[in-house]
Formats: C-alpha cells, sequence, structure tokens
C-alpha cells in the first residue's frame, strides 16, 4: 500500500485573516461527493483550507451501526492525501464523548485564534435537524453554516431564519451516498469511480461492508 504522509492539523497557526471550512460527517465510507464538496467550498468561500473532522460518536446515530473510527480515519487519509488544501483532524476521535459540533468549533478557535472564521460544511439533511443539535444557538453565532445538497433538493423544506445564517451548495455528485456505496458493496455492485481507488482498496483490503459471503465475488469483479 501507497506511503501517506499524515496531515495532521497543526496547533500553533494563529492567523487574524485565516477562513477555515470544516468537513463535518461520519464518512462512512468518505466519497467522490465529499471531495468535491469540499473543493467546490473551498473555491467558493475563499478558504485557505477545509479539515475534515470525521465523527467519533454521531450523536444521533445511536442504534446505527457505525464503522469502526480507525477506518473512517484511515479512509478519509487516503482519500484528501492528494489535495494540499485538505486536512484530516482527529480532535473528535480525541474527545470522549458525543460529537458535538460546538465542542470541535471552541476547540478550533483555541487553536487558530478567535479572529478565525470558520465555515461548518455538512449535507443539507444534517443541517435540517439543527434545532435538535447541542447548544445550536451558541453554534449559530460562532461560525457560518455551507449545507450541500443535490440540484432540485426542495429548499422550502429549511425555516425561513436559517436561511439567513446558511449558504447552500447545489453538488451534483452528491446523488452518491454513503448510504448507496455500502448497499452496492453488500449487493455485490462495483462501487469503481465513486470512492477514490486508495478508497476503494482498503475497503476490500479490510471487507469493510461486506457480508462475507459475497467477498470473493467482489474481488472477481473490482479489477
Ligand atoms: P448524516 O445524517 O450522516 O448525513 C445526512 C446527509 O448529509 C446524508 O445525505 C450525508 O451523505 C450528507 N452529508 C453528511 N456529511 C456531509 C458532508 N460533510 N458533505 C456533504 N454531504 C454530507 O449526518 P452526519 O454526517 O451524522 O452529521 C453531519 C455533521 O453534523 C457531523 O459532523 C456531525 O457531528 C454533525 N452533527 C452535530 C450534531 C450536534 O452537535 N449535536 C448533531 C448532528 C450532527 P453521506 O451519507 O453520503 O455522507
Amino acid at each position: 500500500m501507497k506511503m501517506i504522509y499524515r496531515k495532521n492539523t497543526k496547533d500553533n497557526q494563529k492567523n487574524s485573516d485565516i477562513q477555515i471550512g470544516i468537513m463535518g460527517g461520519v464518512f462512512d465510507p468518505i466519497h467522490i461527493g465529499h471531495l468535491f464538496t469540499a473543493e467546490e467550498a473551498r473555491v467558493k468561500f475563499h478558504l485557505d483550507k477545509v479539515i475534515f473532522v470525521p465523527c467519533l460518536n454521531p450523536t444521533h446515530k445511536r442504534n446505527d451501526h457505525v464503522t469502526a473510527v480507525k477506518h473512517r480515519l484511515e479512509m478519509s487519509y487516503l482519500a484528501t492525501d492528494s489535495n494540499s488544501f485538505f486536512e484530516v483532524s482527529k480532535i473528535e476521535i480525541n474527545r470522549s464523548g458525543p460529537s458535538y459540533t460546538i465542542d470541535t468549533i471552541k476547540e478550533f478557535r483555541n487553536i487558530y485564534g478567535w479572529d478565525a472564521k470558520f465555515f461548518f460544511i455538512t449535507g443539507v439533511d444534517a443541517f435540517l435537524e439543527i434545532e435538535t443539535w447541542y447548544k445550536k444557538d451558541e453554534l449559530l453565532n460562532i461560525c457560518q453554516f455551507v449545507a450541500a445538497t443535490r440540484p432540485g433538493y426542495d429548499l422550502n423544506k429549511l425555516h425561513q431564519k436559517f436561511k439567513k445564517v446558511l449558504q447552500i451548495m447545489e453538488i451534483p455528485l452528491l446523488a452518491i451516498s454513503s448510504t448507496d456505496i455500502r448497499y452496492r458493496i453488500r449487493n455485490n455492485l462495483s462501487i469503481k469511480y465513486i470512492v477514490l481507488e486508495e478508497v476503494r482498496d482498503y475497503i476490500y483490503q479490510h471487507q469493510l461492508y461486506l457480508r462475507k459471503k459475497v467477498i470473493s465475488n467482489i474481488r472477481k469483479q473490482s479489477g
């Protein structure tokens, strides 16, 4: 396997003008829709960098099975390695307990300084649940939100008051979803071109998302 340089966030980088995208998600697995979303946000909002933050414990998914964080983290490193503006942070992994976004932004603010501007980037469906997020009023005061969605999404679902604090980005590639990728693997369908080669190799090498009996079939058609 290719050796990669771990671009962890640096903790000594203070800059009053810096604009940072925080790409929050479960990334189970990370796919080209996520990567394109991050790159689009970087260019559109003139971000100095985008930091991918795989969450440790998704607060709203306690009953769902989420893949071990070591795998989700490793796939995040592999997927982001080729973009010098992308980094991966273990900030939520190193913090025990639920992955509250407010705690994450505050930690980043301590690292980068209070003048740094943060853009929290995530899927619009995640944002639609914002009323239930921990300390959401404080959160909305200390960072901007960028919500990514596929074209044609009904934005009327979004309450008027959030339209003021939220930037929407239409990303055609978000027709791809992690759920669909997991389904494809379970059902012996190809995931070539919808995740990076390195991520696909990692998934097969570690037999993620597979029912054991289809592993050998998938290997045959994955080349
Ligand atoms: P989710 O329910 O897994 O995802 C909702 C939708 O958004 C899915 O279609 C998902 O597609 C998409 N999505 C998720 N992250 C994305 C991203 N970075 N870029 C583009 N699309 C994305 O939501 P989640 O991922 O668990 O939560 C998203 C973020 O919000 C996480 O960082 C989480 O910690 C945070 N959050 C915080 C709180 C809180 O502080 N209380 C509560 C909820 C969520 P894929 O399945 O393809 O990714």
